[in-house]
């Protein structure tokens, strides 16, 4: 960060613009302002008696301050990005868990009850000694599309706790650092995983993880003159490490727009004017996202954009299809896990993309694909399915204290992921193991069910799970959400379906179209939330 202030001072970092729309306020921190708020938070963690070894959690939509937060956070102690779409009581375990001793969140703001349930949660968190408040009511002056209240909602002090406001006790700071830089091997930042299936898991990362994602951007050809739009949030590892090191180590501007945690505004309503507006180059995407994308005509000039990468979740073909003819840019398909620092494999974006696979290995990760024979782990040839493990400089090694054994012996990290390698290296992923229907000893990847759904002219998005069933184990069962302005019923999908599903086994017994599927905050199906549902109604 020090070397990118220093060459590029005055050029834009990153951006944060308050609710989509090409009029909404946004603010611009350049590379010497964002080194600056980096180094003075840090000293104020530090001079707050914060160690290495203490944990500081962020409770923040993104905001320019999320990103410092996070910065400055695995500086000067080790950080703890917390999902703020999260219910007190799973804030306050996690508080607990980690031993956070600090807290950086959101002063309480209109169209969001963040700061109601943080203080909440801290009730339940005794260790957390300091609070430090983001004030974002300046984005609002001379906003006039807002129509919200301006009255502040009162937030319950707690005794015993030191509350500060984040700009007014960073400015006593200084601009240097008044400590050593970490070192390389040192535990820099926790994160917890999405939970898409099931308990989330917690990946210990290291200074060297982050360095290495930096280090990626330049295969990523990410530049100086790139704009990256983020939608993703700033506590998931796609946003604070493929994205944000990256753009550090290149001088790339990054531009976050309405952040997870508002509430009445569509991210997606006026995406297109934001690119125009910003002239992105780079979009970072996400299947669920592309998906909101293509029910919204291209309104504006988005002739700048040239790289649009998706990860987190599989792209139906069809999807990728309409992305392509609609906006003039082909999806580069990546594929990362938490557990990873994120990124393992990535389409070349400036190569051959095959469509449908998670591309190649980055450089320095190896993948192997493994499978148990007769009680040992062997290598998988060319083609053939099973887990996909991982082993690079960003793989977490010590992770998920409450998983079970991730790591094989000659120190791959198991992902959980099934996949083949083909014949030209690349990957292509099959599935979750959690994730696989098992029909009678019958395995069912959900993708044979959900691909053709993906290409049905009335489906935004599909999600099949295996419904608890006495005599079959698991029977597959089918929720989805239409696009808007559409209509079909579930006898005519279940049709579909029969016509569409060589598989007879995969045929769903039930089929049920929600007004909008469960996501996650990064905007994965939810499927737990899907079975829980499901046993409810066979029950
Ligand atoms: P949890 O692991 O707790 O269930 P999660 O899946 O949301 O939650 P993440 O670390 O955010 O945790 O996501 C990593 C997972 O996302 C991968 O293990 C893989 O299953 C899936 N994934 C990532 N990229 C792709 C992709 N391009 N195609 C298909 N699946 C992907």
């Amino acid at each position: 960060l020090s070397q990118t202030a220093q060459a590029h001072p005055a050029r834009p970092a990153i951006s944060f613009q308050l609710f989509s729309g090409a009029d909404a306020p946004a603010e611009t921190l350049d590379w010497a302002g964002l080194h600056a708020q980096v180094t003075r938070l840090a000293n104020l963690l530090r001079a707050r008696g914060l160690g290495p070894e203490d944990r500081v959690a962020y409770i923040l939509p993104n905001c320019n301050e999320a990103v410092v937060s996070f910065l400055a956070g695995t500086v000067a102690a080790t950080v703890f990005p917390i999902n703020p779409l999260l219910d007190p009581a799973h804030i306050a375990s996690l508080l607990r868990e980690t031993g956070a001793r600090a807290v950086i969140t959101l002063r309480a703001f209109p169209k969001t009850d963040i700061a109601q349930k943080v203080a909440q949660a801290l009730k339940d968190a005794p260790e957390v000694t300091d609070i430090i408040e983001v004030d974002l009511t300046r984005y609002l002056r001379g906003f006039k599309r807002l129509v919200v209240p301006m009255i502040r909602p009162k937030v319950p002090r707690l005794e015993g706790r030191t509350y500060h406001d984040f700009h007014a006790a960073c400015a006593d700071q200084a601009t240097t650092l008044q400590f050593e830089d970490p070192s390389e091997d040192r535990i820099a930042a926790i994160f917890h995983t999405g939970g898409t299936t099931g308990t989330p898991k917690i990946a210990r990362h290291r200074v060297s993880g982050m360095v290495y994602n930096g280090w990626l951007g330049g295969h990523m050809l990410f530049n100086e003159q790139d704009v990256l739009l983020c939608p993703l949030p700033m506590f998931h590892v796609f946003a604070a490490y493929p994205v944000l090191m990256s753009a550090i180590a290149s001088g790339a501007h990054i531009v976050y727009p309405t952040p997870a945690g508002y509430r009445g505004e569509g991210v997606f309503d006026n995406f297109w004017k934001l690119i125009a507006r910003w002239k992105v180059t780079f979009l970072i995407t996400v299947p669920t996202a592309s998906s909101a994308l293509m029910q919204r005509k291209v309104d504006a000039d988005i002739s700048s954009l040239r790289i649009a990468i998706s990860g987190s979740a599989p792209m139906p073909r069809e999807l990728y299809h309409r992305f392509t003819a609609a906006t003039g840019v082909e999806i580069t398909e990546g594929y990362g896990l938490t557990e990873a620092t994120c990124l393992v494999s990535v389409n070349p974006p400036d190569g051959v993309k095959k469509i449908g696979s998670i591309g190649i290995p980055m450089p320095y990760t190896d993948v192997s694909i493994r499978r148990q024979e007769f009680g040992d782990i062997i290598e998988c040839a060319v083609d053939e399915i099973g887990e996909i493990c991982v082993r690079s400089p960003g793989v977490a090694r010590d992770t998920c204290p409450n998983g079970e054994a991730h790591h094989t012996e000659d120190g791959f990290l198991r992902t959980g992921d099934l996949g083949r390698v083909d014949a030209d290296g690349y990957l292509w992923i099959t599935g979750r193991a959690k994730d696989l229907i098992i029909r009678g000893g019958h395995n069912i990847d959900p993708a044979v069910i959900e691909e053709p759904l993906a290409r049905h002219p009335a489906i935004a998005n599909a999600g099949a799970i295996g419904q608890p069933d006495a005599f079959a184990g698991e029977l597959p069962c089918v929720y989805v959400e239409l696009c808007e302005g559409h209509q079909v019923r579930e006898e005519q999908l279940l049709d579909y379906l029969r016509a569409n599903v060589h598989e007879r086994a995969a045929i769903p017994k039930h089929i049920e179209i929600l007004p909008e599927l469960p996501k996650t905050a990064v905007g994965k199906i939810y499927k737990p939330e899907l079975r829980r549902r499901a046993i409810g109604r066979v029950l």
